[in-house]
C-alpha cells in the first residue's frame, strides 16, 4: 500500500540524496579550482628555483653541462646535479634534443612513463608552457621555463607534479562522502518515516473514528476534539458539524417515519373493523361483497405495511426492545414448523422438518419467531403448488443454523445482493397484483434481528430452483463451552 507515509519519506530520501549530490559536486568543483591553482604556483615556482640554479651557474662562468662518458653524451655538471636533487618532485633539464637532467622522481619511474614524460616536456613551448601529462599510474602537471642564453646549450627546465590530490575518485573526501552519505540518508530516512507516521496518527485514528460512526445508528458519537487550531483539529471540527447536521436530518426522518407510522395504526385498525361490519352486517350485493373484500385486503396490507415501518423506525432509532432470555430453539422451530404445514396445506406444498438439533440462543423469543416465520411464509409464499418447503436446525460450532430450503421460483443471481434491502421485491408489478402481495419489508426486518442477536441471515437461491436462507446464531455461552455435542430432537411428523 503506497500509504502517504511511505510516499513522504521516499519523496523526502529522493530530495534529500538529490541535494547531498548537487551540494557536493558544488562543494568539489570549486575545492578543485583551487587545488589546480595551488598546485599550477608549486609546480610553476618548482620549475622557477631550477631554472634560476641553473642561469646562476652561467653567470658565474661555471661550466653547466659537462661530457664524461661519450656513450651518454652531455650532462649537467655535478655540483648542478646535487644542487637540483634537493628538489622535491619531477624536475628534468633538456637541451633542444634530449634529457641533460632527471630527478630522483623521474628515475624512479618505469622506462615507459619516463618516455613519455619526456615527449610531453619536449612538446612545451614558450607559448605552451603548461600541461598534463598521463602515466600508467598518475597525472601530472608540467610547467616549463626556457633559457635563453645564459646556462649554456640547456634549453628548457621542466616541472612535474601529481595532480591526484585535485581528482575527486579515489580522494580521502570522496572515501568518506561515499562511507558517510548512505549513513545520513538512512538515518534521515527512518527519522522521515518516524515524524510522518507520528504527524499521520492522528489522521489514522480520524478514519477509525469515522468508519465507526458511518452506521446510520451511532450518529450520535463524536470525534474527540483536537488540541489547537491546526489542520487536524479544523478536520475533527468540521466531520463533527457534518455528523451533527447528519444525525440532525436522519433522526428527523426516522422521527417523522415512527410518528406517521403510529397515527395511521389507529385509523387503519378502525377502517378495518368498519369493513368487516359493514361485510357481516345484513345481506349485501356479491359486487358490494368483493369491493368489500378487496378493501379489506389492502386495509390488511396497509396495516402490515405500517407495522412493518413503526418497526424499522424504532430500530432505527434503537428502540428496537430486546428481551434477552434464554430461548430453546429447537421447541421453536416445531412450533413454526406447524405453521408453515397449515400454511404449505393450504397452498398445496409438502412441507418437512429435517435434523433438529437442541440449543439455546440468548435471544428475543417473539422476535426470533417473527423471523422465522417471516422465512417460512416467504418460502411457501414463493413456491408453487405440489413443491416442497424443508426445515432444519443445525450446529455448527458455536453456532446454530436454521435454514429454510424451498423449491420455489428462486432468486435470479443479479437481484441476490438486494433481497435484504428496505421495499425490494423481486417482480414489483406482478407481486403488487398478485396473491403474493408483499411490500418488501420482512426480509429487512429478518435481518435487523439477526443481526441484533449478533447472528446473521444468508441466502443461496437458482431462478426456478428454489431458494435457501439461513440464520445463524451464536449458542449460549455455556452451550459453546461444552463444545458441540449435538443432541437430536424427534422431528413431528411431515404432513403433505
Ligand atoms: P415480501 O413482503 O415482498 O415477501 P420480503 O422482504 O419478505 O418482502 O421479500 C422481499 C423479496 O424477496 C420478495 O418480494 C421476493 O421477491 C423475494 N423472496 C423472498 N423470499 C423468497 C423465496 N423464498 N423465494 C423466492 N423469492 C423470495
Amino acid at each position: 500500500m503506497a500509504s502517504i507515509r511511505s510516499r513522504v519519506t521516499t519523496a523526502y530520501a529522493l530530495a534529500l540524496g538529490g541535494t547531498m549530490l548537487v551540494f557536493s559536486v558544488a562543494l568539489w568543483t570549486a575545492r578543485r579550482a583551487s587545488v589546480l591553482r595551488d598546485l599550477q604556483v608549486r609546480v610553476s615556482t618548482l620549475a622557477d628555483i631550477g631554472h634560476l640554479v641553473l642561469t646562476q651557474a652561467g653567470m658565474q662562468n661555471t661550466p653547466v653541462v659537462v661530457t664524461n662518458d661519450s656513450l651518454r653524451g652531455p650532462e649537467l655538471q655535478r655540483g648542478l646535479r646535487a644542487r637540483l636533487d634537493a628538489v622535491p618532485e619531477y624536475l628534468v633539464v633538456t637541451d633542444s634534443l634530449r634529457a641533460l637532467y632527471l630527478s630522483a622522481a623521474v628515475r624512479a619511474l618505469n622506462p615507459d612513463d619516463i618516455a613519455a614524460l619526456m615527449s610531453a616536456a619536449m612538446l612545451l613551448t614558450p607559448d605552451t608552457s603548461a600541461a598534463t601529462v598521463t602515466l600508467s599510474s598518475d597525472k601530472l602537471l608540467m610547467v616549463a621555463r626556457f633559457e635563453t642564453g645564459e646556462a649554456g646549450p640547456v634549453r628548457r627546465v621542466v616541472a612535474a607534479s601529481s595532480v591526484a590530490s585535485a581528482e575527486f575518485f579515489g580522494s580521502e573526501q570522496f572515501g568518506v562522502f561515499v562511507l558517510i552519505a548512505p549513513l545520513i540518508v538512512l538515518v534521515s530516512v527512518i527519522l522521515a518515516y518516524t515524524i510522518a507516521g507520528r504527524a499521520l496518527r492522528p489522521v489514522d485514528e480520524i478514519i477509525g473514528d469515522v468508519s465507526a460512526i458511518t452506521d446510520g445508528r451511532s450518529l450520535h458519537r463524536r470525534l474527540p476534539q483536537a488540541a489547537g487550531d491546526d489542520e487536524l483539529a479544523r478536520l475533527s471540527a468540521t466531520l463533527n458539524a457534518m455528523i451533527a447536521r447528519l444525525e440532525q436530518s436522519f433522526s428527523g426522518l426516522r422521527r417523522f417515519t415512527a410518528d406517521a407510522s403510529h397515527e395511521l395504526k389507529t385509523p387503519l385498525t378502525v377502517l378495518r373493523a368498519d369493513i368487516e361490519r359493514a361485510m357481516s352486517a345484513g345481506p349485501r350485493s356479491t359486487e358490494g361483497l368483493v369491493a368489500l373484500e378487496e378493501a379489506l385486503q389492502e386495509t390488511t396490507r396497509m396495516a402490515d405495511l405500517v407495522e412493518s415501518l413503526l418497526t424499522l423506525a424504532r430500530a432505527d432509532e434503537g428502540r428496537f426492545d430486546l428481551h434477552r432470555e434464554p430461548v430453546e430453539m429447537a421447541p421453536l422451530v416445531l412450533d413454526v414448523a406447524e405453521t408453515a404445514q397449515i400454511l404449505g396445506e393450504e397452498a398445496g406444498q409438502k412441507v418437512t422438518v429435517g435434523p433438529l438439533t437442541a440449543a439455546t440462543v440468548m435471544g428475543d423469543a417473539r422476535s426470533l419467531r417473527q423471523l422465522f416465520l417471516n422465512l417460512v411464509t416467504n418460502a411457501v409464499k414463493y413456491t408453487s403448488r405440489g413443491g416442497r418447503v424443508d426445515l432444519s436446525l443445525e450446529r455448527r460450532g458455536e453456532m446454530v443454523e436454521f435454514a429454510v430450503r424451498d423449491t420455489g421460483v428462486g432468486i435470479a443471481g443479479a437481484d441476490l445482493p438486494y433481497v435484504f434491502d428496505r421495499f425490494w421485491r423481486a417482480d414489483r408489478a406482478r407481486s403488487r397484483s398478485s396473491d403474493r402481495a408483499g411490500v418488501g419489508l420482512g426480509l429487512a426486518i429478518s435481518q435487523y434481528i439477526a443481526h441484533a442477536h449478533g447472528g446473521s441471515i444468508t441466502v443461496a437461491s437458482r431462478l426456478g430452483r428454489g431458494s435457501t436462507f439461513t440464520v445463524s446464531l451464536p449458542v449460549r455461552g455455556d452451550e459453546s463451552a461444552a463444545a458441540a455435542r449435538p443432541e437430536s430432537v424427534p422431528a413431528p411428523e411431515s404432513k403433505a
